[in-house]
């Protein structure tokens, strides 16, 4: 009724999250596609006591053209509802999946776009915390949107956080190893964590076991798969998964790389 109320029409599921389903929808006074996530609070998890109410913080005041942007925050018995940025092409996993791996050319212009949207979140004091292929959706012109806030916060400068969250696989090493953190840069490893998986279609650390993960990280050693990769590539790879986190790659650096620097997107 709610949503009925606000004209959105709710048609199939598009997906499933560990809080949340996700419904597509439409707008029908705009003709247009909406993704709507429905979370069911009455739980009261941790996830809906202490990440949720940061969620709708973050995501209220979104804009920019590589980030979901979440149009309303409708709450009723039980429910929250996100009504948000619908992406049409899917997440980049499915993507990568469909294909085994992007190539090179290819996998520029969306990494690129991941990184405007990192700078743009760091632009307004937000840290993003679960950044992986599965929360990075595209667009009908396959424009990058990066999405799924549940783990967002604003942070201070020199603010420490000291939560566990995010996908082990993408996690950087402060995080892994249990000690506190300050900063951004959480974002930028994962975000390299990202490229390696878009460009070669496997995982760069085997995370069953997080002992052995954490030292391999630590030790900055990063290992490619026996395919062609440009020096170019992994050496922007290798730059950002640098284990001290003040010694990561800035987002500028990243985008004057030599992989990186020649390449002009334009927004479809
Ligand atoms: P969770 O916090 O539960 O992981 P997500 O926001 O990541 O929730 O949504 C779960 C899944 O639903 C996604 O992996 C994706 O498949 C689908 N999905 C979510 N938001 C969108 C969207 N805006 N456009 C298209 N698909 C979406
Ligand atoms: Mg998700």
């Amino acid at each position: 009724r709610v949503l009925r109320d606000n004209n959105i029409d709710l048609q199939g599921y598009i997906g499933k999250g560990a809080y949340s389903k996700v419904q597509v929808g439409v707008n029908v006074k705009m003709g247009s596609k909406v993704a709507v996530k429905v979370i069911d609070t009455s739980s009261g998890s941790e996830y809906v006591r202490r990440f949720l109410p940061r969620e709708i913080e973050v995501v209220r005041n979104l804009n920019h053209a590589n980030v979901v942007k979440v149009f309303q925050v409708l709450s009723m018995d039980n429910k929250v509802l996100l009504v948000e940025e619908y992406g049409d092409n899917g997440d980049l996993l499915k993507r990568i999946k469909d294909k085994t791996r992007l190539t090179e050319k290819e996998s520029k212009p969306l990494f690129r776009q991941l990184i405007e949207s990192l700078v743009y979140l760091q632009s307004q004091s937000i840290v993003h915390r679960d950044v992986k292929c599965e929360n990075v959706f595209l667009d009908a012109n396959d424009n990058v949107k990066l999405g799924d806030f549940g783990f967002a916060r604003f942070l201070r400068q020199n603010e420490i956080s000291s939560t566990f969250c995010g996908s082990r696989a993408y996690v950087a090493p402060e995080i892994l190893s249990g000690v506190s953190y300050t900063g951004f840069t959480v974002d930028t490893w994962s975000a390299g964590i990202v490229l390696y998986v878009m460009t070669t279609g496997v995982m760069p650390y085997d995370d069953r076991n997080p002992k052995k993960m954490l030292e391999r990280m630590l030790s900055h050693r990063v290992r490619f798969p026996r395919m062609e990769l440009s020096t170019e590539l992994k050496t922007l790879v290798f730059e950002i998964l640098h284990p001290t986190s003040t010694s990561r790659l800035s987002y500028s650096l990243i985008c004057s790389s030599p992989w990186l620097h020649d390449t002009k997107y334009e927004m479809k």
